[in-house]
């Protein structure tokens, strides 16, 4: 099949019936659409994942399943209540709702993914059911036979060869005749057990599926009409980007940019996959495509921030003229797992960012990472900064693209902020900025203004 495509809907595209009946034109505007995956509807994810909570009482988790019930209840009168979709369901929730009482459960991973799955579950199974209503020959796939995972339960990893496998004896030969509706984001181990990809998983499935059926196109369909020039809530002058190539896109992924999760462009680089991201609310009005090569290549392209970095700046005299400093530096970061984003040297010191999300209860800089270094150089740590990156082609040659040479325009915008570091040189595709974090929205609204207006 050559222009296979693989759909897929988020959260809130598959939020309610009216929702999902905007899905399914799309599905039928289109008969390249073979494989459709989707997310729980949005909010059941949050709903379950506060179930599997060990403060949940008897009544909060009453409350809960009633919610979910709700949701589902909702769609399936819209769809008449048929029989064989009522029972479906009602016996995903006895399911659900045994997992829910688990004594176990808050203490487990791997009946939490069991219980998580049900989201994605309930969605497909409605889903499939509404676009048979309107008169496509659709199948409701458990994806769990094809996404071969280990055992790593809320972070699983696919098994690509098993994967590829899978969907070559199991899927394919569902595509000729039908519209595969199946789930993002669950999946299973050796013994069959259900495991899950992480949150937000259900992009990284559809593009893994897409890449298992050598499909050519990925379409990502959620509620934003694109990815932007940079987050619209920084400034309104924001816009849809039309095209952007795979290493841009990954670049704006590393810097902080949110729209797909990390990976998916991972198995859509390695099949060369293109892919689209648009609005399943305006599908109309268009989105982006990711591609290995774009028509046009443009110097600024987006801007992306990452907010919650750490600045640690070690330095030791002794090293002067002396071999060998960043590699113990590295050499005590990686035997503590710290990931390393931007880095200066001089010298006797380096300087070196570390995200530090603020979600999470312990600082990546433990006491023993600290003292470590310590018993060789002093430290200097710097918090309540944040990262501006500035993405594109070809940046070290960007004053070309400046009208008067002697005031390139991007280094105006920064005029009057602080700017406690720069990196430019590793890649032709960002230029990046340490900012204090209160004046960082300014520096990206300013910066937009001169690159993008
Ligand atoms: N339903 C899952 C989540 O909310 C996966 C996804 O929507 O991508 O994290
Ligand atoms: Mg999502």
């Amino acid at each position: 099949m050559n222009n296979l495509t693989v759909a897929k809907f988020g959260g809130t595209s598959v939020a309610d019936h009216a929702a999902m009946s905007r899905c399914a034109d799309i599905i039928c505007e289109n008969q390249d659409i073979r494989v459709v995956a989707v997310s729980a509807q949005s909010g059941v994810t949050n709903i379950l994942v506060r179930l599997t909570q060990s403060d949940v009482t008897a009544d909060e988790r009453q409350t809960l399943i009633d919610q979910i019930r709700d949701k589902e209840y909702a769609i399936l009168n819209d769809l008449n209540q048929p029989e064989s979709i009522k029972v479906a369901l009602e016996n995903l929730l006895a399911e659900l709702t045994s997992l829910a009482e688990n004594p176990e459960l808050p203490t487990s991973l791997k009946l939490k993914d069991a219980l998580l799955s049900f989201g994605e579950q309930m969605s497909s199974l409605m889903f499939a059911e509404l676009l048979r209503q309107r008169g496509v020959h659709a199948v409701n796939f458990d994806i769990r036979q094809v996404m071969k995972t280990d055992d790593n339960f809320a972070q699983a990893e696919p098994q690509l060869a098993l994967i590829k496998q899978q969907a070559e004896t199991l899927l394919k030969p569902e595509l000729s005749g039908s519209v595969v509706v199946t789930q993002g984001f669950i999946g299973s181990n050796a013994q069959g057990e259900t495991t899950t990809l992480g949150r937000g998983g259900s992009d990284y499935s559809a593009a893994l599926i897409a890449e298992a059926l050598e499909a050519s196109v990925l379409q990502i369909w959620t509620d934003v009409t694109g990815i932007f020039t940079t987050d619209p809530r920084l400034t309104k002058a924001a816009r849809p980007i039309p095209e952007v190539t795979f290493d841009e896109a990954a670049e704006m992924a590393t810097f902080g940019a949110k729209i797909l999760h990390p990976a998916t462009l991972i198995p859509a680089m390695r099949r060369d996959i293109r892919v689209f991201v648009g609005s399943s609310r305006a599908p109309k009005e268009g989105g982006t495509w990711v591609v290995n090569k774009a028509e046009t290549k443009p110097p600024y392209r987006a801007i992306a921030l990452r907010k919650d970095q750490i600045l640690l700046t070690v330095k030791s005299p002794q090293m002067l003229h002396a071999t060998g400093f960043l590699a113990k530096v590295f050499g005590i970061l990686a035997e503590h797992k710290i990931s390393v984003d931007l880095v200066t040297t001089s010298e006797i010191s380096i300087a070196l960012t570390l995200d530090n999300p603020t979600n999470t209860t312990t600082s990546v800089l433990s006491d023993t990472v600290l003292s470590a270094l310590k018993s060789f150089c002093d430290v200097k740590v710097e918090e309540n900064l944040s990262l501006v990156a500035v993405i594109g082609n070809h940046l070290e040659s960007s004053h070309k693209y400046d009208k008067k040479p002697t005031e390139n325009k991007l280094w105006k915008a920064l005029d009057s902020v602080d700017v406690r570091m720069i990196c430019q040189g590793a890649s032709p595709h960002n230029l990046c900025f340490l900012t204090p974090t209160d004046s960082a929205p300014a520096v990206v609204e300013s910066l937009h203004d001169v690159l993008f207006d």
